[in-house]
């Protein structure tokens, strides 16, 4: 019935239902389910109380006979006196001459407007005659367009209500309902499009909300629980023994955030399911050692391991990092795009015959003509960096190898929960010890010259440091352009005892890694750079970041170009240059001086730019909810992920009664048969 078309709604022609389509409303179902983007409260307060500028409704008796005069083509201005309280108010009407014999002395009329506080005047846009029947009436506002106008759509929403409510089915238990306090469906979506007042209106977005939470969080684990069980067999025996051994050649003993994290992800490469665990830590917690660890587990195992990162220099500095981890214990090869020919060649024939124990690279790990020998662990290196698409062709290479996903920017939990709700998440919440606090201090443009003699006094203690300009867009030239100039300025500027290098995306590979070398080897103190160092890189004497242009960046972004100090035992800095506009970067950039935990910071970023720009492009997995809004709902999405969790834990849908119609429900949207990645 629901599942009809529109047209069968009473005073809904083909015409019509042809129009609600670019609203995606096709049926019965979408047409009741089309909630309002908003509501308007038209609440009569005393004139006291109104603010000056703001629309409002006020309610009087007409004091004398509307004046009416014309002006230009066809425009007419009305005006009225109205008496309040004993004051009398000014109304003011454009082009609605026809309202002039309609308001007659001592007509009671409610007139809603523009409030002039100064001249106690009211511009209406809305009049109406007679009291309200509340003081307080909530407008919904539905998002329009075209041929479809708000009254023709209230009007139809109102008809299919009457006439096609009662099919409305509760589709959740109803302990659930009494024990969250929630309305029942049918009443819920009523409410939605006609509210009462604004308690009701509460308790129907509320149950919206997690009913929206709920099927979603329903859908990710029916997912992940049909992943699990298709990708059995999945079994990586390893060695303990020499694992140990492995980890007793670190010059240090893991944090016991990062010894959980390690023991979650040996649990999983035991067992025969395929991992989908994301590692998620602060800069600098020790990820890259709890992987590396992760990695020989495989190759003790005699399986392959592969390391992919986003970028060239990531993938060489990782590798110089492992090598020197592994010494003889695995061959280890790198694969990115600027090998080519022979040598790429022969690291492909070396890892089909298993002389490849780890491969590191690029996206160029997941070519086609890439086959290994047997690889059972991949790793990918900030993950936020690639697409659904590379996932789901590294997921396809090999035989269902188990993947473990890390990521430095932690993403907040609201975040974690939707967009990654089907992986499973260990955590590195702890530093390694005897780290120094970064400090972060915020200036503007014009005191420049006090952060290059900043610079000089530490660079004269045998320290370095990092100064970052920012893209402006990729690709583009004009920002290459400011960090040379930045450059040229600096070599202007220092004596030759302090040398600047420069480094930018559009060096070749062998250049940057020449620029990269010598800053390692302290031969340049001063690096001018753009973003390409924000991830990994690893040089313990840097002390000192500068951000130009700061306010172009995101507090993530800020919160990873800061995570490349504070590497060493020295106290290390971070000197943000930024003249920010609006209020909003102001407070970007007070919370950087305020906070260094990277998690904190990725929830303040997420209020302030919202989901979509979280992980910088449009396209982050998050859903679009009607009703329900991650950040403030947050703690209906915990309710919810428990609830789901539980139901297809011990298989409810098919097992409780009770949950019938859920099951049925999701049938229908055909969660059931959703293909799998
Ligand atoms: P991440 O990959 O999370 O940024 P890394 O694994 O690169 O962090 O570690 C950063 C630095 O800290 C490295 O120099 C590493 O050797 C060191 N490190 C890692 N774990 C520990 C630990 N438990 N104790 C002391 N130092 C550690
Ligand atoms: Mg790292």
């Amino acid at each position: 019935m629901l599942e009809s078309s529109v047209v069968n709604i009473k005073g809904v022609g083909e015409k019509f239902a042809e129009a609600l389509q670019s609203l995606n409303i096709i049926t019965i179902s979408d047409l009741l389910f089309y909630f309002p983007s908003r509501y308007d409260v038209i609440e009569i307060l005393p004139l006291e109380e109104l603010i000056h500028e703001d629309r409002v409704t006020i309610e009087g008796r007409v004091l004398n006979t509307p004046s009416l005069s014309f002006y230009g083509r066809k425009k007419s201005r009305l005006t009225f006196n109205v008496e309040i309280d004993n004051i009398a108010v000014k109304a003011v009407m454009f082009n609605r001459a026809f309202a002039k014999n309609q308001l007659k002395i001592g007509d009671v009329v409610t007139l809603t407007g523009k409030w002039d506080a100064h001249r106690l005047q009211i511009t209406v846009s809305n009049y109406q005659k007679g009291s309200m029947e509340n003081s307080t009436e909530i407008q919904p506002i539905y998002s329009v367009r075209g041929e479809v106008t708000s009254f023709r759509l209230k009007k139809a929403i109102q008809q299919a209500i009457q006439d096609y409510s009662h099919f409305v089915e509760e589709i959740l238990p109803e302990d659930m309902l009494l024990s969250y306090k929630i309305p029942i469906r049918k009443d819920a979506l009523k409410t939605m499009h006609f509210p009462e007042n604004r308690i009701l209106l509460k308790h129907a977005r509320r149950r919206f909300t997690y009913e929206e939470f709920l099927l979603f969080q329903l859908k990710i684990q029916i997912l992940r629980k049909r992943n699990r069980e298709v990708s059995l067999g999945n079994v990586v025996k390893f060695d303990t023994e020499k694992l140990h051994q492995f980890i007793n050649r670190f010059p240090f003993k893991l944090t016991n955030a990062q010894a959980k994290s390690l023991q979650q992800i040996l649990n999983d490469l035991k067992s025969p399911y395929r991992m989908n665990r994301l590692l998620q830590g602060d800069v600098g917690s020790g990820k890259t050692a709890v992987a590396a660890m992760a990695l020989y587990a495989a190759v003790t195992a005699n399986k392959q391991g592969a390391l992919m990162v986003p970028t060239e220099i990531l993938a060489e500095q990782h590798i110089q990092s492992l090598r020197e981890m592994f010494g003889d214990l695995a061959q280890i090869e790198l694969l990115t795009g600027s090998i080519k020919g022979k040598r790429r060649k022969e690291v492909l024939t070396k890892l089909e015959n298993n002389d490849v124990h780890i491969l590191v690279g690029t996206h160029a790990l997941i070519q086609d003509d890439v086959h290994f020998h047997d690889l059972g662990l991949v790793v990918v290196d900030e993950q936020h960096r690639f697409g659904v698409e590379q996932r789901r062709a590294l997921s396809n290479k090999g035989l269902q190898p188990d993947v473990l996903f890390m990521t430095a920017t932690p993403i907040p939990r609201t975040l974690a929960i939707t967009a990654f709700g089907d992986m499973d998440v260990s955590v590195i919440d702890e530093m390694p010890a005897g780290r120094k606090e970064i400090e972060t201090y915020w200036t503007k443009a014009n005191t420049f010259d006090r952060v290059l003699n900043f610079i000089s006094k530490h660079v004269e203690q045998g320290e370095q440091a990092y100064l970052i300009c920012p893209l402006i867009e990729e690709s583009d030239k004009l920002d290459i352009q400011d960090a040379v100039d930045l450059y040229n300025q600096l070599v202007a500027y220092y004596p030759p005892s302090i040398q600047v290098g420069l480094m930018h995306g559009r060096l070749s590979s062998a250049e940057k890694e020449e620029v990269m070398k010598d800053f390692a080897e302290n031969k340049v103190q001063v690096l001018v750079s753009t973003t390409v160092v924000e991830v990994g890189v690893n040089v313990p004497n840097a002390t000192i970041m500068v951000i130009y242009d700061a306010e172009r960046f995101g507090l993530s972004q800020l919160h990873q170009l800061r995570g490349r100090v504070g590497r060493g035992d020295k106290q290390s800095y971070c000197i943000l240059i930024a003249d920010p506009k609006s209020d909003t970067g102001k407070e970007r950039m007070r919370i950087m001086t305020e906070t260094n935990n990277g998690f904190e910071l990725s929830e303040a970023d997420l209020k302030l730019r919202g989901p979509g720009d979280f992980f910088g492009t449009k396209q982050s997995g998050v859903p679009d909810f009607k009703v329900a809004d991650m950040i403030h709902d947050y703690r209906a999405l915990e309710t919810a992920r428990t609830d789901a969790q539980e139901i297809i834990e011990f298989n409810l849908l098919e097992s409780d009664p009770k949950y019938k119609n859920l099951q049925l429900f999701l049938e229908n949207e055909g969660v059931f048969d959703t293909v799998l990645d």
